[in-house]
């Protein structure tokens, strides 16, 4: 899957909403997050990001930032 990261607080751009084939970023308090079990990890979001928020789960120490994606994501 793939992640939002802290990079995004505060970013008013939605490229990688637009961008998304299955439509799984949402809301979170003051950032998006990505729903890890709805993301199909095409990666097209990626890119798109102006504040490189967006990153692959394979990257070391993204544990915690999947659970918080995960955490935002569900209250919907
Ligand atoms: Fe959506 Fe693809 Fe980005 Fe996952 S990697 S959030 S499916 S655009």
């Amino acid at each position: 899957t793939y992640v939002v990261i802290e990079n995004c607080i505060a970013c008013k751009y939605t490229d990688c909403v637009e961008v998304c084939p299955v439509d799984c970023f949402y809301e979170g308090e003051n950032m998006l997050v990505i729903h890890p079990d709805e993301c199909i990890d095409c990666g097209v979001c990626e890119p798109e990001c102006p504040a490189d928020a967006i990153r692959p789960d394979t990257e070391p120490d993204m544990e915690e930032w999947v659970a918080f994606n995960r955490k935002y994501a569900v209250q919907w």
